[in-house]
């Protein structure tokens, strides 16, 4: 007999398109990798798990969360590990308070973030020059983030700032994420459209292409069959989309008005003035819900607990509206390009800390419609991201795989156990990981290991690339 291994999963249909394994098959795991994949495994492990009759994928990696001292604070690790995520990408930063977080409150999982480039805070104004962004990025690179994001939706530079942030991320090899909008042009299906111009040929991830499809300009459904000719012909733009009705804004109101004109849209929408008074009914009525944090996790709470928490704020607080219409969120997750690739690389939730991660929950439910298939699933949920954050040893179960695995019950639509690195994350309904890593890039890993956090490097020209 040789050493026993560190973990055996017994007897679970494991899906892995990547090594074309659909089928009921034993995983070996030491330490923190995959070391053997086969129908039976003969010998004995520290910790078994019995998985017959579950679903054993690859770890799901979700592409756009919050993780930010802004946006759900440290209880969005854990609402991770509860959906069964291993790896994530913050889509915001400040660097600097993800790296803190995660240190303080992770759960097992490997994190990447993107660092906002926003006026006045790290770039002085929305018109910055060449020199400044290049500036800029050095410094995100220098405190662990994997490139830029720009938050055109929330704080839009100009078009030609916003291009040259671009450029100067494909310079470095770096990573660029760009919430559509700028100052010439909104974020929606306009600037969507200027955005795929802006990039210009270079590599981008184009954040939740669902939210410029709410019928802001067009019919949604003409928005989002717009949104998919514009993938088709920016093939070198990488892409997500999510499926929760959900948006997640400020409920701050000023001088008796909604600050965000997302809240006021979200108003108007529902028959509601833009108002204060406008908001508190919108609450009561349960048509805006209140982000509030109860025992760790951050959930969605209308009615008078949700005004509440809304006065007691002093209106400060998150808020969700039913922003996202149905037909082109079900659309962009299941449409194809010519070449049969999916047209939307990857199933995100916009989560985290935001009380929306359920790429298991809803995205099953389009599998037990049979919109999706279990193999295209994992490729959206776990295979595609992990290509597009070059992370190759993950997003398959093959032999030298990190020892990431998420573990399904089809039926509930739920995760019931998983593991990253090697280590138990979820099993049942506890989160019992620990610590984490950063993703990061050679320029950040001094700075996140001086923060107590391990790594996991990325080389710079990696990422960003066509999952295939
Ligand atoms: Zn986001």
């Amino acid at each position: 007999m040789g050493e026993p291994y560190d973990l055996l999963l017994r007897s679970g249909t494991i899906v892995d398109p990547a090594n074309g394994l659909h089928g009921v098959h034993d995983i070996a795991i030491r330490g923190d990798k995959i070391v053997d994949v086969a129908p039976t495994i003969y010998g004995a492990a520290r910790r078994e798990h019995d998985l017959t009759g579950r679903v054993v994928m690859p770890g799901i990696v979700d592409m756009h969360v919050h993780l930010s001292p802004f946006l759900g604070g440290g209880c969005g690790h854990r609402m991770l590990a509860m959906a069964g995520v291993t790896t994530a990408l913050d889509m915001a930063g400040p660097i600097e308070g993800v790296v803190d977080l995660a240190a303080r409150y992770g759960c097992g999982l490997s994190v990447a973030c993107v660092n906002y480039l926003r006026p006045e805070h790290t770039i002085a104004s929305a018109a910055p020059g060449r020199d400044d962004i290049d500036d800029a990025l050095s410094h995100a690179l220098s405190l662990g983030a994997i490139g830029l994001k720009l938050l055109g939706g929330h704080y839009p530079l100009t078009a030609e700032a916003t291009a040259h942030a671009i450029e100067a991320a494909a310079g470095r090899g770096a990573y660029v994420a760009f919430h559509a909008g700028t100052q010439s042009a909104g974020s929606n299906i306009e600037g969507m459209r200027e955005a795929c111009e802006l990039s210009a040929g270079h590599p981008l991830h184009l954040a939740h292409i669902n939210s410029y499809c709410r019928g802001q300009i067009l019919d949604a459904v003409a928005e989002g069959e717009k949104a998919l000719s514009l993938l088709a012909a920016h093939p070198h733009i990488r892409s997500e989309s999510y499926l929760a009705p959900f948006n997640g804004i400020s409920g701050e109101c000023i001088d008796g008005i909604p600050g965000s004109r997302l809240a006021v849209f979200g108003l108007e929408r529902g028959g509601y003035p833009a108002t204060v008074d406008g908001m508190a009914d919108a609450i009561r009525a349960g048509w805006a819900l209140v982000n509030l944090e109860c025992e760790g996790v951050v959930e969605l709470v209308g009615g008078a607990e949700g005004l509440a928490a809304w006065r007691a704020c002093g209106s400060n607080i998150g808020i969700s509206f039913r922003a996202n219409p149905p037909e082109p969120r079900l659309r962009l997750v299941t449409a194809t390009r010519a070449d049969g690739r999916y047209a939307v690389d990857a199933l995100a939730t916009d989560g985290g800390g935001i009380p929306r991660n359920d790429i298991v929950s809803r995205g099953l439910a389009l599998v037990h419609l049979d919109a999706l298939s279990l193999d295209g699933f994992v490729r959206k949920a776990s295979l595609h991201p992990a290509r597009i954050l070059g992370l190759t040893h993950k997003g398959h179960l093959g032999i030298g795989a990190d020892a990431d695995i998420t573990v399904l019950d089809l039926e509930l639509r739920r995760p019931v156990l998983s593991y990253a690195h090697g280590q138990r994350l979820l099993d049942g309904e506890d989160v019992v990981g620990r610590g984490g890593r950063l993703i990061t890039t050679p320029t950040g890993e001094a700075a996140v290991r001086a923060a107590g956090l391990d790594t996991l490097v990325v080389q710079p020209g990696t990422m960003l690339k066509t999952p295939q």
